[in-house]
C-alpha cells in the first residue's frame, strides 16, 4: 500500500505563530505515526498578502519545532498553470461565469452570509447575455469567474451518481463520513479578479498533484471542504481524508491571528521558550 502523504500548506502573510505550530504538530505527528510522508507548500498566490521574506522564517521555525519535511517546498506562485488548466477545464464544462461586481456592490445586494461569514453573492452576473460579457471583456473590466452553483452540483451528482460526501478524522482516528452542503457557499469565486485562483481552486489542485492523502487543518476550514470535495469530483480529482483539529486560542477565546505578534514562534523563541514548552502551550505533551 502507498504511504499516507500529509502537509503543511502556510500562507506567508505573516509569522507562524502557535496556531501554526500546533497544526504543524499535528500533521507531522500523524504522518510519523502512520508511517506517512510529509510535505510543506507555500501557499503564495495572493499577492496583496503574501510576502515572500516570511517564508525563511516559517521554514526556520518548522526546523526549530523538530519537523522534517521532504523536499522541494511547493510555491503556489509556481503552480498558476496548473490552475488555469483547471478551471479552463471548469468553464469548459458551462460551470463558471465572468463577475464584474465590486466587493461593495455585492455586500449591498447580497440577502445572506456564507459560512466564512462573507456576504452571500447574490448572483448579479450569472445568465448575462454574452454579448454583454463579450463587450465588458473587450473593455478591459476586471472580473472573478465564479463557479453556478445550482449547475455545479447538479453536473457533480450526476458525476459522482451519490450524494457528496467527505471522510473526517475525530482526534482519535475514527472515521466519520460527513455530507458536504456547498450551496451554503453561494456562486463562490474560483478565479480571483487579482489573482489566478482562488484559494479553494489551488488547494484541490495541489493536494491532489502532490499526493495528499490526508488533509490536516484547523476546524476554520471545516466549512470550505464542502466547496473543496464538490471541485475534486468536478475535476475528477481523489478525495483526501480530512481532520479539521481544534484551534488555538487566546485568552479571551479568540483564534490566534497572524498579527498577534507576542504569540508569534519567533518571539517565543527568542524569550527563550523551546519546543518542546511550544507542544505544552498547544496541549500536545
Ligand atoms: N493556506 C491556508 C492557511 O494558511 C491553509 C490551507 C489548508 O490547509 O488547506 O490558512
Amino acid at each position: 500500500m502507498d504511504k499516507p502523504v500529509f502537509r503543511f500548506a502556510p500562507s506567508p502573510n505573516g509569522e507562524l505563530h502557535l496556531g501554526h505550530a500546533f497544526s504543524a504538530l499535528v500533521g507531522y505527528g500523524r504522518a510519523c505515526a502512520g508511517g506517512g510522508r510529509f510535505l510543506v507548500r507555500i501557499e503564495d498566490i495572493d499577492e496583496g498578502r503574501a510576502r515572500a521574506r516570511y517564508v525563511a522564517g516559517i521554514l526556520a521555525d518548522l526546523a526549530w519545532l523538530g519537523i522534517a519535511w521532504e523536499e522541494p517546498v511547493v510555491f503556489q506562485s509556481r503552480r498558476l498553470p496548473a490552475y488555469r488548466a483547471a478551471s479552463e477545464r471548469l468553464e469548459r464544462m458551462g460551470l463558471l461565469y465572468p463577475c464584474f461586481a465590486t466587493r461593495a456592490e455585492v455586500a449591498a445586494a447580497s440577502c445572506g452570509r456564507d459560512p466564512d461569514g462573507a456576504p452571500l453573492y447574490p448572483g448579479l452576473y450569472r445568465g448575462r447575455a454574452p454579448d454583454e460579457i463579450a463587450r465588458r471583456r473587450a473593455a478591459g473590466e476586471p472580473y472573478a469567474l465564479r463557479l453556478d452553483m445550482a449547475a455545479a452540483i447538479a453536473a457533480a451528482v450526476k458525476l459522482a451518481s451519490c450524494p457528496l460526501r467527505f471522510a473526517e478524522l475525530d482526534e482519535d482516528g475514527r472515521s466519520q463520513m460527513i455530507e458536504a452542503r456547498p450551496e451554503r457557499w453561494g456562486d463562490a469565486v474560483i478565479v480571483r479578479k487579482d489573482a489566478p485562483a482562488s484559494y479553494h481552486l489551488a488547494v484541490v489542485i495541489d493536494d491532489a498533484w502532490q499526493g495528499v492523502s490526508h488533509v490536516t487543518r484547523g476546524r476554520d476550514l471545516y466549512a470550505a471542504t464542502d466547496l473543496h470535495r464538490l471541485l475534486q469530483v468536478l475535476l475528477s480529482l481523489p478525495a483526501p481524508v480530512y481532520h479539521h483539529h481544534r484551534l488555538i486560542t487566546d485568552a479571551a477565546g479568540r483564534k490566534l491571528a497572524k498579527s498577534a505578534r507576542d504569540t508569534s514562534l519567533r518571539s517565543l523563541r527568542e524569550r527563550g521558550v523551546t519546543p518542546m514548552d511550544v507542544r505544552r502551550l498547544v496541549g500536545l505533551a
